[in-house]
């Protein structure tokens, strides 16, 4: 068995890359790598790699990790600039036995040293999203809203499994703001014995769950990927509400090592890639109804709207 899941409709070119490698045997360290790199390297998400929305001082930080499950490694990088594929300096990290988290010049230096591509990942395009913000921000607009991770899972047949993450965080974020997609547990957690997960949203909120983790752990209790990621979301949400007054986005997805996957949400509007030896890729949306989440294919009609809309020439 095989399988691949990601966040959001931007995955799916990179999940059906994926596709290839894992149906031929391919590794799942090296498959995730692809689908990752796809995302990474297209200049109309703009909230990932190349393109990625900047931050206060319109300067494109980004974060990114990589887990393998059968190890247990560990590599990610965070506020790292000016190189192409921040997932594959996590991949490349997570070799080491220390030094395995690396920050801004830290992690730019050894991507340096290693020869991975540099490359100014500030687009024209995402300059105006930036300045069109300023001038929002005088109109109250929420500073953060405009930010999605792409976080995945991955099976091959070997039955190992891995999970990586790659965004530029939050738009307008701190320099040196650090999400939840290079920590380990919060924003990705792979066990080949088990499963894994991955979470997309409001950073700051989904670490106050450890929620990766937390959804592997109730799969190792014996929870379907579907049940946990559930689980995991409603608890987290609500404890949120109750200490907090809110919770931010919350929004994950999981595979265990059976190749069944789960998705869960508090948002309107959550989409989703997968693909497994069953299934070919498939986009859907998801969403809560009482605790509960229900995917539905997306229809052809969203699918073209969505790229028209990524696509559409913007006007300062
Ligand atoms: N979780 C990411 C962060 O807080 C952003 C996102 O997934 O939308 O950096």
């Amino acid at each position: 068995m095989w399988g691949i899941i990601a966040t959001w409709r931007m995955a799916v070119e990179g999940i059906t890359k994926a596709k290839e490698e894992l149906e031929s045997g391919g590794d799942a360290g090296n498959a995730i790598e692809t689908a990752i790199r796809e995302v990474e390297d297209f200049p109309y998400y703009k909230s990932v790699g190349y393109g990625g929305l900047p931050n206060e001082e319109m300067e494109v930080e980004l974060d990114a990790a990589f887990m393998d499950g059968n190890t247990l490694s560990i590599g990610a990088v965070a506020a790292i600039k000016d190189f192409a594929n921040p997932v594959s300096i996590a991949k490349r990290l997570a070799k080491e036995k220390v030094n395995n988290v690396l920050v801004a010049e830290g992690a730019e230096k050894f991507a340096h040293k290693e020869g991975f591509e540099r490359k100014n990942m500030l687009t024209d395009r995402a300059k105006i999203h930036y300045r069109k913000r300023v001038k929002e921000l005088s109109q109250e607009i929420k500073p953060y809203s405009g930010h999605d991770t792409v976080g995945m899972v991955c099976l091959d047949q070997s039955g190992k499994m891995t999970a990586a993450t790659s965004t530029s965080g939050l738009f307008m974020k701190k320099k040196g703001r650090v999400g939840d997609s290079p920590i380990a547990g919060s924003g990705f957690y792979a066990d080949s014995e088990v499963g894994g997960a991955s979470a997309t949203g409001l950073g700051e909120d989904l670490m106050k769950g450890c929620i990766s983790y937390e959804i592997v752990r109730l799969m190792k209790e014996g929870m379907h990927p579907q049940l946990a990621c559930e689980t995991a979301v409603n608890h987290l949400h609500a404890e949120l509400t109750k200490r907090r007054g809110e919770a931010g986005d919350l929004s994950v997805i999981a595979m265990n090592n059976q190749g069944e996957w789960g998705v869960a949400t508090n948002i309107e509007g959550f989409s989703f890639a997968v693909a497994t030896q069953k299934e070919a890729p498939t986009v859907y949306l998801t969403k809560n109804v009482d605790g509960h989440c229900i995917h539905e294919v997306a229809s052809q009609e969203w699918l073209d709207n969505y790229m028209r809309t990524r696509m559409a020439p913007l006007e300062e």
